[in-house]
């Protein structure tokens, strides 16, 4: 197995979230000595670039970056996670997670294999799309139904 300097660790943060991807992602660096960074997409905020001229929008997005920032350090003191960096940026999941990785020369991306659209595929879209197009390993964490 190779030998992981850098763990990019996707989480969607929705209701079903599954911890076992966190617990993946912190068992394999501590086995490593990797750093972890945490990324999370906000995925609906895409369009607020063309809706500056709506008031509040600005706020709105505000509000959703520090909750996301909230859940994400409740994870890291769960965790324990030491060496750890946060990414919080607006965009496509698929994309951002794949350019993140090319840009911290991440060697693994740990994701779900199924997120907020559920069980109904083999692979959920953004583990399928991310294992296609990764520049490095991945490990998709099997999703269990709840
Ligand atoms: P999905 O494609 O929705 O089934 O999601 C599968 C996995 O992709 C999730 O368990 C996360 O690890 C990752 N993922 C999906 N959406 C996001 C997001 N907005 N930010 C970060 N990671 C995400």
């Amino acid at each position: 197995m190779a030998d992981y300097k850098h763990i990019l660790l996707a989480v969607d943060l929705h209701e079903n979230f599954d911890d076992d991807v966190v617990t993946q992602a912190v068992k394999l660096a501590k086995e490593h000595a990797a750093k972890i960074t945490i990324v999370h997409v906000l995925e609906h905020l895409t369009a607020y670039g063309i809706a500056q001229a709506y008031p509040g929008a600005f706020e709105i997005e505000e509000s959703i970056r520090n909750e996301a920032t909230e859940t994400i350090q409740s994870l890291i003191d769960k965790h324990a996670i030491k060496d750890v960096d946060v990414i919080i940026e607006p965009g496509s999941p698929k994309m951002l997670i794949i350019d993140k990785a090319k840009e911290l020369n991440a060697d693994l991306i740990v994701l779900g294999s199924h997120g907020r659209h559920g069980l109904s595929l083999l692979l959920g879209s953004t583990a399928n799309a991310v294992l296609h197009h990764a520049p490095c390993d991945v490990l998709a964490v099997r999703v269990k139904e709840k």
